[in-house]
């Protein structure tokens, strides 16, 4: 299954995508997951990633589509993935189209985790409390609210006009939203 999961920053994408990659049996491949590990490292990636978000901005284009090649690249890609966090920006979609064409594999579905903007916030701050993460303060969560509402919503009306979007509500219990979004998966698979 080639699937990407998408939604504001707080909506629970990162649980929700290691929870599901597991059950469909394919990797969860998280953009913000790889730049992390590259800051804590220290590599010259980590270095240009950093500054953008630590300001709430996103990576460049052209940093995060190479870096997103190579990852699906590899071996453990080939059948199936579950990206999360990718592609935020129309010329991402672009990319993500040319490398799947190339592999004769076209994406099967989007998933769309929808979460009331307030709540958004209140989960994101105390995110900030619970993991520490240098991107969490509450002037950068409201940047990366809006830089999402301007570059990466309108994604979801490319996606919608290619037939591929299935939405879930995103809010209750982490168990709660797979069991949901596992059945909306299959009942828009039964429904062809
Ligand atoms: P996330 O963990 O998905 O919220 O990502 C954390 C940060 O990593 C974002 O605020 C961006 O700065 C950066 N980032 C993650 N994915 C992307 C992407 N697809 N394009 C550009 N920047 C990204």
């Amino acid at each position: 299954m080639r699937l990407l999961l998408m939604g504001p920053p707080g909506a629970g994408k990162g649980t929700q995508a290691k929870v599901l990659a597991a059950r469909l049996g394919v990797p969860a491949i998280s953009t913000g997951d790889i730049f992390r590990a590259n800051v804590a490292e220290e590599t010259d990636l980590g270095v240009i990633a950093k500054r953008y978000m630590d300001a709430g901005e996103y990576v460049p284009d052209e940093v995060t589509n190479d870096m997103v090649r190579e990852r699906l690249a590899k071996d453990d890609a080939h059948d199936g993935f579950l990206l999360d966090g990718y592609p935020r920006t129309v010329d991402q979609v672009k990319t993500l189209d040319e490398m799947l064409a190339e592999q004769q594999h076209p994406l099967e579905r989007v998933l769309v985790l929808e979460v009331d903007r307030d709540e958004l916030v209140g989960r994101l701050l105390k995110r900030a409390e619970v993991e520490g993460r240098t991107d969490d303060t509450e002037e950068v969560v409201r940047r990366r609210q809006e830089v999402y509402a301007e570059e990466t919503a309108p994604l979801i009306e490319i996606y919608h006009q290619r037939d591929l979007v299935v939405s879930v509500e995103g809010t209750g219990e982490v168990d709660e939203v797979t069991e949901r979004v596992l059945t909306a998966l299959s009942s828009r698979d039964n429904a062809g």
